[in-house]
């Protein structure tokens, strides 16, 4: 008697074997099934290390969708695999990150990078372009190359003082260059690649000058950007606008996704979204009062204890929320 394994499709990390048996009479129903629990306990093993090989960051959220999910809340990658080619959203939060994600890519599918969705245009979702383009073609909101090269006007020298972190990173850095988006788009954007459809929306006033939400219809996915975070207080620009980031959070609701990936931290469902609109409630609502009784924002900074927070990170954060909820409950 032979057994022949028989390797017939593979989507992804994904294959499918058949399992085939020669000359069946030699073999008892019994045996057959015997034969079979070994060769699936041995392809389930398989399978396993094929998503261990993937390395520890990466998330399987779908058939053919994956996130990066950053170390120590460091920015997500979104890997979107098509019949056609792959779609990232981010490129990783430092270039170790983004040959980590290069490296997964590849063993995921021999197809290319098609394009590069950039949800905010910060270094640390942007600076492992390089890694990426060519041959993606990198996405952002209009707005995003004009903040790239803000940035990097503004802190020379900002790549030989990363290479000089680690000889890892020095070695990531190797044949980097500054890449922009080739193309930026206004408010609403589709893109079809393969199978797949990627619905692109700016979210004004949210965290960057240029803030992009992404939604797979078919698949009930929705990648957030920076407007909601995990157990983290988020960074408050001067122009970011606390009623805009809510409409930006009720807009990504009414899509009623199945699976929410944020910017930072672990993906979730739609509670994500929930919590953030909960904390933004009691930070408006906190601060309105106290604006009620006459407090300054300084007092409002000392006194204001938002309930709900006390296990979050980036406590340091929370005097740029707290100006943010100012501005909106009086007006400026
Ligand atoms: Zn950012």
């Amino acid at each position: 008697m032979a057994i022949v394994l028989n390797k017939v499709d593979t989507h992804g990390a994904f294959q499918v074997w058949s399992l085939s048996f020669s000359n069946d009479r030699e073999v008892s129903m019994r045996a057959k099934l015997v034969l079979a629990l070994v060769a699936l306990a041995g392809l389930l093993s398989f399978q396993s290390a094929v998503a261990q090989d993937l390395g520890p960051q990466i998330q399987k959220i779908k058939d053919g969708i994956y996130v990066y999910v950053g170390k120590n809340l460091n920015s997500n990658c979104g890997i979107v695999l098509t019949q056609e080619g792959v779609v990232l959203i981010d490129s990783g939060h430092s270039p170790t990150d983004s040959r980590e994600i290069l490296a997964a890519v590849k063993k995921l599918t021999p197809l290319p990078i098609l394009y590069l969705i950039d949800t905010e245009p910060h270094p640390d979702h942007t600076t492992g372009h390089f890694v990426f383009a060519p041959p993606a073609m990198i996405i952002g909101h209009h707005g995003a190359g004009e903040s790239m090269r803000g940035r990097e006007r503004d802190t020379p020298g900002r790549i030989e003082k990363l290479a000089g972190a680690s000889a890892e990173m020095r070695a990531a850095l190797q044949g980097y260059r500054f890449v922009t988006p080739q193309v930026e788009y206004r408010d609403k954007m589709t893109l079809n690649v393969g199978e797949r459809t990627l619905e692109l929306y700016y979210l004004k006033n949210v965290h960057s000058e240029a803030d992009t939400a992404i939604w797979l219809p078919k698949e009930r996915i929705v990648f957030t950007a920076a407007s909601v975070t995990v157990k983290r207080f988020g960074n408050h620009r001067t122009f970011v606008s606390i009623p805009d980031t809510l409409s930006g959070i009720k807009m990504m609701k009414s899509f009623n996704p199945e699976v929410v990936i944020p910017g930072h931290g672990d993906p979730g469902t739609v509670k994500i979204l929930d919590d953030m609109e909960k904390y933004y409630g009691n930070l408006m609502d906190g601060v309105r009062q106290l604006v009620k009784q006459g407090k300054s924002l300084d007092e409002i900074k000392k006194e204001l204890k938002i309930a709900g927070t006390e296990d979050w990170a980036g406590k340091d954060r929370i005097p740029n929320n707290i100006e943010a909820a100012y501005r909106a409950v009086v007006g400026k």
